[in-house]
């Protein structure tokens, strides 16, 4: 009797939990596919709690489904940008040693709107990777996570993994400065070091691993051209996190230490400004994403003009914007895997959209660009199963533009309605 009634309860609440899910129905007028590079018309796409049901034409909508009537605009996935550094604090205050003036508290604190311009802005994902202070970026996703406040799905690096005085230090101040644990976290100077980093990272909750290869153009004392981890250090940055089925992204501006960085077996190449046609070759040969962030020297530029931007930053930056896209273009044109990235904090947060109309700009179809920020982002990720495309299973992160997508791609510039694990957030 006992087992009986134990059941019947059983059967009872699971009724009560299914009828608790909402449904909700979308009528989508055009549903941009990714996978299959296609556009449907006239789509129905049913939604039970945060996950998709079903996408067909003419689905019968159940009676109790709550309706979002989009059959006017075009319906894409959620937007992924792999390149994104939410947790830094505010945009604007030039040089990174403005982080020294703030506690980790207010820093954190003060990305909180940089995630909700962020997902507002229709980006429903991002792959966080790195921040000044480490494990900023782990309490914003947590945070988010338990709907504390609200943001993407963050994917988090929880910090860079560099060499001392390297492209992911805190640099410029005084050489008997010491600073404290958080800033001087990810410096490591031998392969059993950046092992050590790595097992940390793990420990405290990162999702993937970042691993800086080169100088960079935005730290005190650092030359893009330089190449910084050896291959010894970046082959065992790939293989400790392989450990822990974790990815790794290089950072990588000079043509060398983005081979390095790929013939280690990283994910993906952040920026990959001075790739030459070997590495180019080799990217291609090792399925290795290219992340590039080809928008933002606009800001830089811009923001220079103020003088807002250090000098030296301007000085490493000089030249390389144009080389920069012209490299875009012959790896999109050569065929290589390519990610969508912006490096959003060195732009304003929440304009991350206005990469789109560079990459059709410098050689992709607008499809190609839709698909570089949906399924090929997710596929980088390795999260192809929950993400980046509108199929039953997934997450309902979806987004709308009024007008179409594939004719004018800067309609992603203002995306007008944005849902995220089944939640509106934003509905024009
Ligand atoms: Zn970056």
């Amino acid at each position: 009797m006992k087992k009986i009634l134990g059941s019947v309860f059983a059967l009872a609440s699971f009724f009560v939990f299914s009828s608790a899910a909402q449904i909700t129905v979308i009528k989508a007028g055009r549903l941009v596919d990714p996978d299959a590079g296609s556009v449907s018309t006239d789509q129905v796409v049913v939604i039970r709690g945060n996950k998709i049901e079903a996408v067909r034409k003419n689905l019968p909508i159940p009676s109790e489904a709550k309706v979002i009537d989009l059959s006017r605009m075009t319906v894409l996935p959620g937007l992924i940008d792999c390149h994104t550094h939410l947790a830094d604090g505010a945009h604007g205050e030039g040089d990174p040693m403005f982080q020294l003036k703030k506690s980790a508290s207010q820093t954190v604190l003060e990305s909180v709107p940089n995630a909700r311009v962020t997902l507002e802005s229709g980006f429903t994902t991002v792959r966080d990777v790195g921040v000044y202070r480490a494990l900023n970026d782990v309490a914003l996703r947590d945070a988010i996570n338990r709907g504390d406040i609200i943001g993407p799905r963050m994917y988090v690096a929880g910090a860079y993994i560099t060499i001392t005085g390297g492209a992911g230090a805190m640099t410029g101040m005084a050489p008997d400065i010491q600073l404290p644990w958080d800033f001087r976290y990810g410096e490591a100077n031998s392969p059993w070091e950046v092992r050590e980093k790595v097992r940390l990272l793990v420990h405290n909750g990162a999702d993937h691993i970042k691993v800086l290869s080169t100088g960079a153009v935005l730290t005190h004392g650092s030359n893009p051209k330089a190449v910084e981890f050896t291959p010894e250090e970046l082959e065992a940055a790939v293989d400790e996190a392989k450990h822990f089925g974790l990815p790794v992204e290089a950072h990588a501006h000079a043509a060398e230490g983005i081979k390095n960085a790929i013939r280690a077996g990283v994910a993906s190449i952040e920026h990959a400004t001075l790739i030459d046609d070997e590495g180019i070759a080799l990217a291609k040969q090792h399925g290795t994403y290219l992340d590039m962030d080809i928008y933002d020297e606009e800001c830089i530029q811009e923001e220079g003009k103020l003088g807002k931007v250090p000098k030296d930053f301007l000085e490493h930056d000089r030249e390389l914007g144009q080389i920069h896209r012209e490299n875009f273009r012959k790896a999109v044109k050569a065929g290589v895997k390519m990610s969508f990235g912006t490096d959003a904090g060195v732009c304003a947060y929440g304009t991350a959209g206005k990469q789109f109309a560079f990459m059709v700009k410098y050689g992709m179809t607008p499809m190609q660009a839709i698909q570089s920020a949906t399924s090929s982002a997710a596929d980088l990720l390795g999260h192809s199963k929950e993400i980046g495309s509108i199929k039953p299973g997934k997450y309902a992160d979806m987004i709308a533009v009024s007008g179409d997508p594939l004719q004018d791609i800067s309609l992603l510039e203002n995306v007008q309605f944005v849902m995220k694990d089944g939640k509106v957030y934003k509905q024009k």
